[in-house]
């Protein structure tokens, strides 16, 4: 097996248990370590790191898998997946949640939703390609799901040097899957749904719009299959607006409210930017919003033009509330750190000559757990503000 010698100095962000080292930090290899290779990470001084998996090609050239010297065997995979189960038999409903959150659990860029009797797997990186037939098997062994199906659809698969792939990886797998999500029932499309199929992060935050929805007037913006919609109608609201710009994602949620026997859910294909424009020209008010939106930025340099868009969504959403209405305002871009997004939300409600009063500020569900060692493991913001504008 090859070393991999870093830097002078390198060694200490992975003594601060972060999981990645990149390409920058790497001083040379002993050995001929191939891309794609398990190798042994040293510091300068030739003091043993990590065990990781090694990609030249990619700026995170070492993902690392374990912090013991040692080969990774078949065993160890599978004592990585079954604590992964482990922990969400203890905060999730295994039935609908995320069984296996990467470089969270120990398994770099192996993610693993489990929806109703079926999981899908995404296998992101080329070092971990090699061990998805054990990670497989040890599913099989303790989920015994009717099938495991791979969405390998994903353009940054090219960018670590692996093919985009989708298929059935074990048993059967059925176009639709249903599944239940805080008593919500769902079909979830996970072989051409956005991502695998459904957003699982959010659950707890669909949960914590209970308390302020019952007979209310709620707008849900980017609602994709319905998910905060159908639970505002779930809680009682008294109307429900979706809107997403996906005419299938629409149908979807369609077929969804009518599988829980909603009739005052509507959904509408629209430009969500679009749509909230039109709404305060028209005078329309609500007593809840929700913006959910897509990452609008993927790196780092993007994020001031991703602010303004997260801006002008929250500026509209501010307007088109009634006085103490609800404004439910997430963004899932990694990117933009909790505080810098509050920061965001705050200055529209400063343009909107609102007074925003916090009720929470959550991140995302417990199935997706942050390493305090990389900041990045927690990348989503769910805050729920009252908006007060008399005052
Ligand atoms: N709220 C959803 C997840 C939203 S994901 C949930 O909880 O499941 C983001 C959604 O925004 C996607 O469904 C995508 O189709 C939609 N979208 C992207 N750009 C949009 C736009 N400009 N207007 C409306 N919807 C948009």
């Amino acid at each position: 097996m090859a070393d991999i010698i870093l830097l002078p100095g390198k060694e200490k962000r992975v003594w601060a248990g972060h999981p990645w080292i990149f390409k920058s930090d790497i001083a040379r290899a002993k050995g001929d370590p191939a891309p794609g290779d398990t190798v042994r990470v040293t510091a300068s001084n030739g003091r043993f790191l990590a065990m990781a998996a090694y990609n030249p090609a990619s700026q995170i050239a070492l993902r690392i898998l374990s912090r013991r010297d040692g080969e990774i065997s078949e065993a160890f995979i599978r004592s990585r997946v079954r604590r992964a189960i482990e922990y969400r038999k203890t905060f999730a409903d295994l039935r609908s949640c995320r069984l296996i959150f990467a470089e969270s659990d120990g398994l770099p860029a192996v993610i693993v939703d489990s929806f109703g009797d079926v999981l899908v797997l995404q296998c992101l990186c080329l070092g971990m390609e090699k061990y998805k037939e054990t990670i497989c098997d040890a599913l099989m062994d303790e989920m015994r799901p009717r099938g495991i199906y791979e969405r390998g659809d994903v353009p940054v698969r090219e960018l670590e040097g692996l093919k985009q792939v989708t298929g059935v990886l074990r048993g059967e797998v059925p176009d639709r899957v249903r599944m239940e999500e805080n008593g919500v029932r769902f079909w979830v499309d996970v072989k051409q749904g956005q991502k695998t199929g459904f957003f699982l992060d959010q659950k707890e935050n669909r949960a914590a719009i209970a308390p302020f929805v019952r007979g209310k007037r709620v707008l849900d913006c980017f609602s994709h299959t319905g998910s905060f919609a159908l639970h505002a109608a779930k809680y009682g609201a008294g109307e429900v607006t979706g809107v997403d710009i996906s005419e299938f994602a629409c149908e979807c949620a369609r077929e969804n409210a009518e599988l829980n026997g909603f009739s005052n859910v509507r959904f509408v294909a629209a430009n969500a930017f679009d749509f909230l424009k039109e709404q305060c020209a028209a005078g329309e008010q609500y007593d809840v919003v929700i913006l959910d939106p897509p990452a609008f930025t993927k790196t780092r340099a993007a994020v001031e033009a991703a602010a303004r868009g997260y801006k002008e969504i929250n500026l509209r959403g501010m307007k088109l509330l009634r006085d103490g209405g609800y404004l439910v305002t997430c963004s899932c871009s990694q990117h933009m750190l909790p505080g810098q997004f509050r920061d965001v939300v705050l200055s529209a409600a400063r343009d909107a000559h609102v007074q925003l009063f916090q009720a929470e500020y959550r991140t995302q569900g417990r199935d997706h757990p942050i390493l305090p060692a990389a900041p990045e493991t927690q990348y989503l913001k769910c805050g729920i503000f009252r908006v007060d504008k008399n005052g």
